[in-house]
């Protein structure tokens, strides 16, 4: 269970600061995409993303996308807030994070996941050694599979006392 808890968990992305990043020596971030920065399959970006990405980025931190989405899903919504990519990553297995943290010359002693899965993100943060930032799904999927993994996601939050 110890391997599925998140180190930091916020509402929205958006409310991480630049503040708390630099405190936790983070200088990385890998950004899941569905119920991150985006609905579940959406394309509307999440409100005053921009400016976020704006404020973290001129401040020497470096982001790159890290989502399990095939390529058609990842490329144009990485285009579109010039990004840098790694689709079917595959999370929570360790490669789709090597890889993002590799192309960025980055090291997994500063760098961060953020998402919004316990079962993908988190967990493959603590397989690969380096710090999760759990987010609020923005919107609850409807499909069944989801259901049940937010069901036990929200059984070990009260657990974690998040
Ligand atoms: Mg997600």
């Amino acid at each position: 269970m110890a391997l599925l808890k998140p180190h930091f968990r916020f509402r929205r992305i958006t409310d991480i600061e630049v503040d708390f990043l630099k405190k936790k020596n983070i200088d990385l971030l890998l950004l899941d995409v569905d119920n991150t920065l985006s609905t579940h399959h959406g394309t509307v970006l999440l409100d005053g993303l921009t400016d976020w990405l704006e404020k973290i980025q001129s401040a020497g931190i470096r982001v790159i996308i890290l989502s399990n989405s095939k390529r058609c899903r990842v490329e144009p919504f990485a285009t579109g807030i010039g990004l840098d990519y790694v689709s079917m990553g595959l999370k929570p297995l360790p490669f789709g994070y090597l890889k993002a943290i590799r192309r960025l010359g980055g090291t997994r002693r500063n760098s961060a996941i953020i998402g919004d899965q316990l079962f993908t993100d988190s967990l493959g943060g603590h397989i690969v050694g380096i710090k999760s930032i759990i987010l609020e799904p923005i919107e609850r999927e409807s499909m069944f599979s989801f259901k049940i993994r937010r069901y036990f996601e929200d059984k070990l939050y009260k657990m974690y006392k998040f």
